[in-house]
């Protein structure tokens, strides 16, 4: 009828204040929504994805404040499941029966990973690790430890995860004490599986809202009134996947640890075949396309960035063979999010809310995996 809305259905979004949404856009997006997830990375991804396997008509959003990405677009692309020292100190503090545990999820979730998007996309090379050590006493205490780390290990991952068999030499390093093996590892091109992500995202009618930080979450007549940077949206249902920052929005043990990542000019004859840890996973270096990718160092007392990075440059100079000048021509910061615990946080905080969050250093391992599970508590 003339003269009549024909939306009727559709509300003001922000009735105090004029929101900072258009109509088009609220109506388009941001109306009727059954979930929201909080972080656009692997885990609030694959939540989404998940979702939708489960709830064909649902409509789905994703809000992310970062217009490019978080620590999904911004890692080193191991598929890991920790080194010999990471795994010992573990061991150490957590016992055997944590450390099978944790290595369990890490692996599971690699191979659901590879199952979901298939190796050509993600660019998974089946190129083995190694780890190098320069401490003597670091490099005696793993070796010695390997019996009983492969032994623990072996039923989870289905062979020995762990050898001695291979010189630094063979792996492309230099003035070393020694290297451990680790052949079940591998690497993935980052931003092969961040595309095939969102790819599938499109595909399944999921949307995405970047630039949008969520600020505030409320919930009152069984909604959740999720408050962001230029209006609020509403639904019934929030799913909150942005790991090392969860602690801004919800009473959770997160925080965030800042990661250096700096990739060289490329090197005339490079060799390095495998992915590398050092010092329980605190440096980590691989081949990108001819260049050396190398990052971490956070658990050096740095006074600044810049000498961190010097030492990440000198670690690369001194350890990688044939490396004899390093030039930056990419670096960059991610952020971790970890906690006084090991392992994710997988939390059903009542009445629609849910947490997958706090992913630490092996998110690309564990995070389709932990994904799937937020979704799942819905
Ligand atoms: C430098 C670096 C190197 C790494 N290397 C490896 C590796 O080689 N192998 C490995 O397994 N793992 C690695 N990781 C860890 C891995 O990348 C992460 O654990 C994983 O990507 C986490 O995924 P996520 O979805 O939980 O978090 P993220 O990818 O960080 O996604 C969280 C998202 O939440 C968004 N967000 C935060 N707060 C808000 C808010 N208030 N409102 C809206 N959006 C918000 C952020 O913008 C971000 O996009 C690395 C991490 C870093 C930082």
């Amino acid at each position: 009828m003339p003269g009549q809305p024909k939306n009727k259905g559709l509300r003001p979004n922000h009735p105090e204040a004029p929101s900072g949404f258009s109509y088009w856009e609220t109506k388009g997006w941001l109306q009727d929504l059954d979930a929201v997830v909080v972080g656009g990375g692997l885990v609030g991804m694959s939540a989404a994805l998940r979702l939708r396997q489960r709830h064909p008509n649902w409509r789905i959003l994703i809000v992310d404040r970062a217009t490019v990405g978080g620590a999904t677009t911004r890692n080193a692309g191991f598929a890991c499941f920790g080194s010999p020292s990471e795994l010992l100190e573990d061991w150490q503090q957590l016992g055997a029966e944590a450390t099978v545990a944790l290595v369990k999820m890490r692996w599971d979730g690699l191979q659901a990973l590879r199952q979901t998007w298939g190796d050509r996309a993600l660019g998974y090379q089946d190129c083995g690790a190694v780890e190098a050590f320069s401490d003597p006493a670091l490099f005696t205490a793993c070796r010695d430890a390997l019996p009983s780390l492969n032994e623990a290990l072996g039923d989870t991952l289905g062979n020995r995860p762990f050898t001695t068999d291979v010189k630094a030499s063979d792996a492309g390093l230099t003035r070393l004490e020694g290297v451990i093996a680790s052949p079940l590892e591998g690497a993935i091109d980052t931003s092969r599986l961040a595309t095939a992500l969102r790819m599938h995202l499109h595909r399944e009618n999921i949307g995405l809202l970047t630039g949008h930080e969520v600020t505030n979450l409320t919930h009152g007549q069984g909604c959740w009134t999720i408050e962001t940077s230029e209006g609020h949206i509403q639904a019934p249902c929030v799913l909150v996947a942005n790991n090392g920052w969860a602690s801004a929005l919800l009473d959770l043990d997160v925080q965030t640890a800042p990661n250096t990542v700096l990739v060289s000019q490329p090197q005339l004859g490079l060799h390095l075949p495998s992915t590398v840890h050092h010092d329980r996973g605190y440096v980590y270096a691989r081949e990108v396309d001819g260049r050396v990718l190398i990052g971490g160092g956070r658990h050096w007392a740095c006074p600044t960035e810049a000498e961190r990075v010097e030492r990440l440059k000198a670690w690369a100079v001194e350890h990688i063979a044939g490396v004899s000048r390093f030039e930056v021509e990419f670096q960059w910061q991610g952020h971790l999010g970890v906690g006084a615990s090991r392992g994710p946080l997988i939390e059903d905080l009542g009445d629609g809310l849910y947490a997958g969050v706090r992913m630490g250093g092996m998110g690309v391992a564990i995070g389709t995996l932990v994904g799937r599970k937020l979704a799942d508590l819905v």
